[in-house]
């Protein structure tokens, strides 16, 4: 057997997903909780990950190989779905970042951004990958202003 194909546990405390291969990005409880619908299980251990990768159905999986797929999610969540706010805190969308773009302006993004980093904001439990969303909302800004710089 092709030894690049076996499987081995990492010791840095990141996980692969079981679908994709990406590495997840630990949750806690409280975050998978609160993008499952009312009272539903997530039939997860409490140490779970996200997957960040933007194609792949899991959202959610733990060390056991259990995955909680985007499907059963109460809402479309960033990245897997390109319509669901990047702040889910604020209910901001792409859309407002590439209106700054077009426009060859910051003012929106900086607003979210200054909102994201203020007290109101609690992309813990609102973000599907439980951070803070203003890194996504910057990778996803310069992107746009510059396509070949990713
Ligand atoms: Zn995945
Ligand atoms: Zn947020």
């Amino acid at each position: 057997m092709n030894k690049a194909f076996v499987r081995e546990p990492d010791d840095n405390g990141q996980r692969q997903c079981p679908r994709c291969g990406s590495l997840g990005e630990a949750v806690g409880p409280g975050t998978v909780a609160a993008h499952l619908p009312g009272g539903a299980e997530s039939g997860l251990a409490d140490a779970a990950f996200f997957c960040p990768y933007a194609t792949c159905e899991v959202a959610y999986f733990d060390l056991f190989e259990r995955v909680l797929t985007t499907d059963r999610l109460s809402r479309a969540v960033w990245p897997k779905d390109p319509g669901a706010p990047i702040c889910a805190c604020f209910g901001f969308t792409r859309d407002e970042i590439e209106a700054d773009v077009r426009e060859g302006s910051v003012r929106r993004t900086r607003e979210l951004v200054d909102r994201a980093k203020s007290p109101a904001a609690h992309c813990a439990t609102a973000s599907a990958s439980g951070r803070s969303c203003v890194a996504d909302v910057q990778r996803y800004y310069m992107k746009l202003r510059d396509p070949t710089q990713v």
